[in-house]
């Protein structure tokens, strides 16, 4: 031993890693990157992909055997494929935090049930009123009660419908009402909409924008006819080129995201559309997004789906791992805003839901936003057991599948709704791990560092 070296301090432990509590997450999935001798590795708890060479993988093989200081340990465990406590645990926690005190609200609110389009798969029945004055006063009342409950003052609103922009003047109005009530209280108030896109026009652009609306969601289901083919006017008629056109000519101050439900129908036109997308972003200066999504049965579209052949169940899952793998992210504790006490959904009479897909649907309503307070959320429900059945499916531990399954931090046990409603519905690409990684991959890139600071900044969101 060198003169320098019998001066260094001798580490004060000789733990190995396992007895200092490291071990291998449970949640990682790999793959080998083809063409390489490198092994992609994705954390689903921590939202981290990279890839790892030979040598590493051994070493992490033999993890809990090296010595606590080996310099791999930090590395590892910055990227979440190895850790010191009880992940399964940490996601039971963060699902019961779903009800727990909240800087702000979210409400999903629909201005009107009525829809100019008439959309095979559509989940929604239409009527056509629109919300009262009576109800949209209830609606302010409510945001209030639901603030002051949450001990937060951040308002987050989605316009929904039906069409929402078949009531551009409710949206304005109640905007104008819940933007002074999160100032009133100090808070941040923002709005996003998921329209057809069949209305905007640069009047109605301006407006949303006065009114903080910072996304919208447009659905384009393929190239001219594919789309007109399903997403046509009630009453029949192309709309293809009036959104297209839209999007390319009107200055949006937001973003938009077009999603492409994917059915049997349309699915050969996934990279065409998807190419298109990304040729009207640049042409147009708009900032516009393609993401694919998988057309699944509900109640209604079943009835309806009958003209438009749902995909088989490898095509369900081809598009289920590029949806995914393009909103990649940090495990969490529940699927969505229906197992968050303060998140709801609006109809345009007043009616209280946890869900989407339930808004027109009185039958499964839990209450109205005239009498629900969430202070008191049970004797103020007109139907508490349909708020307190999506609220415990937040990480389904009590499902012996779900909690031993790899992808619980991803999936969490699936959509809330669907769950209640048709059973369990896993993730479409479930036992093919390897191709969801291997898409991770190419997304993120083979720059681990790249990758795990991508990861960090990711997690401080
Ligand atoms: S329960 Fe399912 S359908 Fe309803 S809002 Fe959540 S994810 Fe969407
Ligand atoms: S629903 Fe299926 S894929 Fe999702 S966590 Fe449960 S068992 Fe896993």
């Amino acid at each position: 031993m060198s003169a320098r070296n019998s001066t260094q301090e001798t580490p004060s432990t000789t733990r190995t890693a396992g007895d200092a509590g490291w071990h291998v997450s449970r949640y990682n999935i790999a793959a080998q990157v083809p063409g390489t001798k490198m092994t992609a590795i994705a954390n689903l708890f921590k939202g981290n992909c990279a890839e790892y060479t030979p040598i590493e993988c051994y070493l992490l093989s033999v993890l809990e055997e090296l010595d606590e200081n080996h310099p791999i340990i930090e590395r590892f465990a910055k990227r979440g494929i190895i850790c010191k406590f009880d992940e399964q645990a940490a996601l039971e926690t963060m699902g019961r935090a779903a009800c727990a005190g909240s800087h702000g609200i979210g409400l999903t609110i629909c201005p009107t049930m009525g829809c100019n389009f008439d959309c095979p798969y559509c989940f929604e029945d239409h009527f056509a009123g629109k919300m009262s004055a009576d109800v949209q006063d209830d609606v302010v009342a409510l945001a209030g009660r639901m603030l002051d409950a949450a001990g937060g003052s951040n308002i987050s609103v989605t316009w929904f419908g039906g069409e929402p922009l078949l009531a551009p003047g409710i949206i304005e109005s109640l905007s104008n009402r819940l933007m002074a009530l999160a100032e009133e209280r100090g808070g941040k108030y923002v709005a996003g909409i998921i329209t057809n896109g069949y209305l905007l026009t640069q009047d109605v652009v301006d407006m949303l924008e006065r009114c903080q609306v910072k996304s919208a969601q447009v659905t384009i289901d393929g190239l001219g006819a594919t789309h007109d083919a399903t997403r046509h006017l009630a009453g029949g008629g192309p709309t293809f080129e009036r959104i297209v056109n839209n999007l390319r000519t009107l200055k949006l101050p937001f973003k938009v995201h077009v999603r492409h439900n994917v059915h049997e129908g349309n699915r050969h036109e996934v990279d065409e559309l998807n190419e298109f997308i990304n040729e009207l972003a640049k042409g147009s200066g708009n900032e516009i997004h393609y993401y694919p999504a998988p057309v699944t049965g509900s109640e209604t579209a079943d009835e309806r789906g009958k003209q438009v052949g749902l995909l088989c169940d490898s095509d369900a899952s081809e598009i289920g791992v590029r949806q995914e793998a393009g909103r990649f992210s940090t495990g969490r504790g529940h699927y969505c805003g229906a197992n968050s006490i303060w998140v709801v959904g609006i109809d345009e009479r007043g009616n209280l839901q946890k869900c989407w897909e339930a808004v027109d649907k009185p039958q499964i309503s839990f209450g109205t936003a005239h009498d629900w307070d969430p202070s008191d959320p049970f004797a103020t429900a007109s139907n508490p057991d349909n708020l307190t059945m999506y609220l415990n499916t937040a990480n389904p531990v009590p499902d012996d599948e779900c909690r031993e399954c790899v992808w619980l931090p991803s999936c969490v046990g699936g959509c809330p709704h669907k769950r209640l409603f048709s059973g369990r519905q896993c993730i479409a690409f479930k036992d093919d791990p390897e191709s969801y990684v291997l898409a991770l991959h190419a997304r993120i890139g083979e720059n681990k560092d790249d990758a795990a600071q991508k990861d960090d900044a990711a997690q401080k969101d």
